[in-house]
């Protein structure tokens, strides 16, 4: 018999060939125009449904061309654009264009790469990117990881990492209960929400986070953290990990960390960098200081789906000691044969949360090299030029607030012409106003930002991890905001 197997879910050939071309069409289509489009058409649910429909699960099959034209429309012209370049919203990096290629690749082949006899070139594949990435924000090549996710993942491999090198041993066997000291973690107050999923889903509780403040510029105040961990220490905690955080999701503030570095040395705690948006700017020299202390991370997560301008999803972990990596995750079922031969092999199930893997790391590899550390340090300078442009540009006007500028992040607020902020009423009326004027501006499609608390202050916030923004979009952007400003403060 050399029959071949006729599957309805296989295509031939030929069909593919003629598929793909036509979706490759439409994709370059839509990256040649995104930037004459809304940055999103602004749907609601309720429409969004219309359009899609809400028939059952279908019983039978439908032609694949049809479904792909269909499909193409759908995602292409009922989406948010974050690679628009009057994006700023969050932290979502434009992406890259080689990664959509990357990920066609990826999952053609679709390697396993959770065992490397599974994906015996993504994993080697794998292993470059990791090292590249500690090279690119300036660690020393003994550092080691594995990619993940997004920066959620990232910083809870390295928690989880951090609490095995910390915890008593018998945790492992008994469980966090078991420990006769309770376990403590530190962090600033401006600390993204991971570490509050971190310390609840992994069993220390979030009475196990101490949260230190941080000071005028958002940045974590390390005598109150010494001071703190002293005193937990003196009445019988167990301080295991200390989060120091390059970038805040809020402002872009980067903690002291060569400061936080020393006391976790002094108190033998593990220190984790939480650099998920921030740590690529470590390429640029001038600004290498500003990142002192990040080759004494015992553990650091970045995200290339942010400042490396991934697709989503890319996140990593680099560990300083990858065998705290092992010593967390590595088990050896019966049932896996990954070790045989003589050939030492990197199976990448026992370095994180995840068993089969996809080859995320061909897109990030394939972008390293498309620009080189050059071509990074260049946009990622450019982005926070223009950052400091948007800045300027508020502060340069007098219905605009300029309130913070680290990194590429700028808040600022609007504030109407004539208006004294005087009291604590007409404090809480620009609260509001700018509350409102963010939600039209989201609505309106025509520039995407989010906000930002700052000192009790509520912002409109640019985020620039987008290759695409000009000079052009921050002066026309500056436009928008008066604009809309002024509509709404009439009313
Ligand atoms: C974005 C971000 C995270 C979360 O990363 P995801 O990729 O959204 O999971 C964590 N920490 C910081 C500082 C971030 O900017």
């Amino acid at each position: 018999m050399n029959k071949k197997r006729i599957s309805p879910i296989d295509i031939s050939p030929g069909d593919f060939r003629k598929m793909g071309y036509q979706l490759v069409d439409q994709v370059a289509d839509f990256m040649g125009r995104i930037t004459e489009l809304q940055v999103t058409p602004g749907e609601t649910p309720e429409q969004l449904q219309k359009v899609l429909g809400t028939g059952p699960l279908p019983e039978n099959g439908s032609p694949p061309e049809a479904l792909l034209i269909r499909a193409t429309d759908l995602v292409v012209n009922h989406s948010l654009y974050n690679g628009h370049p009057k994006f700023m919203g969050y932290i979502t990096g434009a992406a890259a264009p080689i990664g959509a290629l990357a990920d066609l690749l990826a999952a053609s082949v679709n390697p396993n790469v959770g065992a490397q006899v599974l994906s015996p070139m993504a994993t080697e594949i794998e292993k470059q990117t990791v090292k590249w990435l500690a090279e690119f924000i300036g660690v020393s090549n003994n550092y080691g990881g594995v990619l993940v996710s997004g920066g959620n993942m990232a910083n809870f491999t390295g928690f989880l990492a951090g609490r095995t090198a910390k915890a008593p041993k018998e945790t492992k066997a008994e469980g966090i209960s078991a420990a006769s000291h309770k376990m403590l973690v530190y962090c600033s107050k401006t600390t993204h929400t991971w570490i509050e999923k971190a310390a609840f889903l992994f069993g220390l509780g979030l009475n196990a986070i101490r949260w230190i403040p941080a000071d005028a510029h958002n940045k974590m105040d390390t005598s109150v953290l010494e001071k703190t961990i002293q005193d937990d220490v003196q009445n019988g905690f167990l301080p295991i990990i200390v989060v120091g955080t390059a970038g805040d999701v809020s402002t872009g503030a980067v903690d002291d960390l060569r400061a936080i570095a020393s006391i976790c040395k002094d108190y033998g705690i593990w220190f984790h960098v939480d650099g998920a948006y921030g740590i690529p700017a470590a390429v640029l020299p001038e600004l290498k200081e500003m990142f002192d202390g990040i080759d004494a991370a015992d553990s650091i997560a970045l995200d290339p789906h942010k400042w490396l301008y991934s697709p989503l999803e890319a996140g990593c972990t680099l560990v300083k000691d990858p065998n705290h990596l092992t010593a967390t995750f590595s088990s050896h079922p019966v049932y896996y044969n990954f070790d045989s031969g003589e050939a030492v092999m990197q199976n990448y199930y026992e370095y994180g949360l995840q068993n089969s893997r996809g080859f995320r790391a061909l897109k990030v590899w394939l972008m390293l090299q498309q620009v080189g550390r050059k071509g990074y340090a260049e946009m990622i300078s450019e982005d926070i030029r223009l950052s400091k442009l948007m800045y300027d540009l508020a502060d340069a006007h007098e219905e605009l607030e300029a309130i913070s500028h680290n990194l590429s992040i700028t808040t600022l607020r609007y504030i109407p012409a004539g208006f004294m902020n005087d009291s604590e009423e007409k404090a809480t009326y620009l609260n509001t106003l700018n509350e409102s004027l963010l939600n039209e501006l989201q609505k309106g499609g025509e520039v995407f930002l989010s906000n930002a608390v700052v000192m009790g202050k509520y912002c409109l916030r640019g985020c620039i991890v987008n290759f695409r923004t000009s000079e052009k979009d921050i002066e026309e952007i500056i436009e928008i905001i008066l604009k809309e400003g002024r509509k709404m403060s009439i009313q």
